[in-house]
């Protein structure tokens, strides 16, 4: 990876990082597509597509639809606005969409409170012992399961 400058967003600044992202990749920044992630952003953990429905269904005061939020959510994570948590089969805002990393997971198995790290050291060499393996690995996941600092 290229030295840059990282930045992590939070709140509006977030909100704006993730804007200018999305309209880079050509896409509309449309009042539902901001409720989405506003949505999602507010959680401090992973969030599934229904759980995102339900919040944004409730600030705006109408039923919304877990498949209309799946595919924005699809959509997030494709612009790099949004990560999926695998491990728990949920979505994240990314708090860097500006730049692309191999975000790492420390999810609490107790309260399920997410906290992301970076670290492209340690994703490349998950990378080059997987090509000494004849692997070409194009999307690590690293997610590590444990407990966080207020269970433990
Ligand atoms: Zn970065
Ligand atoms: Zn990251
Ligand atoms: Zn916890």
């Amino acid at each position: 990876m290229a030295e840059h400058e990282h930045r992590i967003h939070h709140g509006d600044s977030l909100k704006q990082a993730a804007r200018e992202r999305l309209t880079k990749e050509g896409e509309q920044w449309t009042d539902m597509r901001a409720a989405v992630f506003e949505a999602l952003a507010s959680f401090d953990k992973p969030a599934s597509a229904y759980d995102v429905a339900e919040e944004v269904s409730k600030a705006q005061d109408r039923r919304v639809a877990a498949n209309s939020v799946y595919r924005i959510l699809d959509l997030f994570v494709g612009a790099n606005l949004a990560r999926r948590v695998e491990s728990a089969n949920a979505y994240v805002a990314n708090q860097h969409p500006e730049c692309l990393h191999d975000c790492i997971f420390l999810i609490c198995d107790s309260c399920g409170q997410t906290v992301h790290v970076d670290d492209d050291a340690l994703s490349e060499s998950i990378r080059k012992a997987a090509s000494k393996a004849g692997f070409s690995a194009s999307r690590p996941v690293i997610e590590v399961r444990g407990k966080c600092g207020d269970c433990d």
